[in-house]
């Protein structure tokens, strides 16, 4: 294809990697020839997914980064109508200023909204506002046939819900419209709550989550005995215009980590040792701190390339849904058998989901609990033991997050997306040839 060059190419998690063919299509006319001329392709934004899902070594991979235009934006309706490869960052540093807000943000803001569908992203609001998909109200999908299909909740729905969370699966998202939320301020009025163990921690989120539009929990992974589970809930809703409050927009300034940063540093011993301190330094219980958004919903976006961290053999993000019916008996047995084992859970994070999109067969949220976990590779022994975790979450009626997974068994898969066979079936209608593909569809067999 021309143009075309091969690239050594992995998620945010630096393993596993591949090396594959990469285009770069500006327009639509060069995407429908990606999409024309490929025998294998898959759609890749920013590459925050953690694993494999948005690479293919076995053929194409087409980088949307230049299919990045501002459509329009109707400041009365708040419907925000922009290409596939907008980004988060983007949206925000345009947006802010006049008042608006994205309904859903994910942890980072360097993705684009194509890879934000695909994985139909979470916030630190799911409780009451679900994922990304339940604000976008249409997109239009390149599918391998080459058709340009308009999807909405009414038009070809079968094929909405099946891209959303679909991984990139049934075509290239080319550009989608979303509702916006109007803004008073940039800063989140936050409340702290140490929670001393885990039952502490689902105690405050169950008595007073509803108070709060956003809701997440710093989680201490490593803590064991009456401490296991100790978190710091950080919970707060959009400040009002005030004093003290502006409608700045985020900073683009940050750090980097270099390449080169031993891996080892960061082990059980030096994170046991961050995590007291981290856990100390929060007041038992602060009210009303005013706090920018870029704080509070990103607060890792600060320091580039904080993925190094973990040293050239990478590390795993380990993220897994369990519903509320025997969901607190679940969690307790992840974090022990954690806690007795040689494979620390690092920057561990708890929230609650509220209902998920039912309709999307893919779509990770579950009404529940949800916690991950960053996880260095360090040996073998740790793929077994992640096994072992498999079969709690799966034995709980829970399932694992495939935008952050690299390496889940295709027979796993199969037992926690109940959909998946319907999912299947679709897939091999709008994709009879097989060409969207990629590494993580091959590892989960989702390319029948
Ligand atoms: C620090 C950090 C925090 C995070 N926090 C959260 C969080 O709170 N909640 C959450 O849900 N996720 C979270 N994530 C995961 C991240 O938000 C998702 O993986 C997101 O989809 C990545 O977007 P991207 O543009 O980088 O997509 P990529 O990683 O490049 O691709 C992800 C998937 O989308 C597909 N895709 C990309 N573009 C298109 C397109 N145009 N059409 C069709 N398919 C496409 C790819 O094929 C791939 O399967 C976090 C990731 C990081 C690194």
């Amino acid at each position: 294809m021309t143009g075309s060059i091969e690239r050594q190419l992995s998620g945010w998690g630096r393993y596993p990697s591949g090396t594959t063919e990469v285009c770069r299509p500006e327009r639509l006319s060069d995407l429908r020839e990606c999409m024309s001329e490929a025998t294998s392709l898959v759609a890749r934004g920013l590459g925050r997914s953690y694993g494999d899902a948005a690479f293919n070594s076995a053929g194409f991979t087409v980088l949307t980064e230049r299919l990045n235009r501002f459509v329009a934006f109707d400041a009365e309706s708040g419907i925000l109508d922009c290409e596939a490869g907008v980004t988060v960052d983007e949206i925000l540093s345009v947006l802010v200023p006049r008042g608006f807000f994205l309904p859903v943000v994910p942890g980072t803001k360097y993705v684009t909204m194509g890879g934000a569908l695909a994985c139909d992203v979470h916030g630190k609001n799911h409780h009451k506002d679900g994922s990304l998909s339940r604000h976008v109200t249409d997109f239009r999908l390149l599918t391998p046939s080459g058709d340009l299909v308009f999807c909405s909740r009414e038009e070809n729905s079968d094929l909405f819900w099946a891209t959303v969370g679909g991984l990139g699966l049934t075509g290239i998202v080319t550009d989608l419209r979303i509702k916006l939320i109007p803004l008073e301020s940039s800063y989140v009025s936050v409340d702290y709550d140490r929670a001393e163990n885990i039952d502490k921690a689902l105690e405050l989120f169950h008595e007073s989550d509803e108070k709060y539009k956003y809701s997440v929990a710093w989680l201490d992974g490593i803590a064991s005995g009456r401490s296991l589970g100790r978190s710091v809930l950080m919970r707060g809703n959009p400040a009002a215009a005030g004093p003290g409050t502006d409608l700045s927009r985020h900073s683009s300034r940050s750090f980097s980590v270099p390449d080169v940063f031993p891996g080892f540093l960061l082990n059980r011993v030096s994170v046991r040792a961050f995590n007291t301190v981290y856990y100390r330094k929060h007041p038992r219980k602060a009210r009303e701190v005013l706090t920018h958004y870029e704080s509070f919903f990103f607060p890792l976006d600060r320091l580039s390339n904080w993925n190094r961290l973990y040293g050239k053999k990478g590390f795993l993000q380990y993220q897994f849904a369990v519903p509320y019916e025997g969901g607190r008996e679940a969690l307790i047995k992840v974090l022990e058998l954690f806690a007795k084992s040689r494979y620390g859970m690092f920057l561990a994070v708890l929230k609650r989901f509220g209902p998920g999109e039912a309709a999307s067969a893919l779509s990770f949220p579950m009404p529940g609990y949800t916690l991950a976990a960053d996880l260095p590779c360090r040996d073998a022994g740790m793929f077994d033991f992640l096994r072992q975790i498999d079969r709690v979450v799966s034995a709980a009626g829970g399932r694992i997050y495939l935008g952050k997974d690299a390496r889940l068994a295709a027979d796993a898969v199969r037992e926690m997306y109940e959909g998946l066979d319907a999912w299947l079936e679709l897939k091999a209608r709008v994709d009879p040839d097989r060409r969207l593909t990629s590494d993580l569809a091959r590892r989960l067999e989702l390319v029948p």
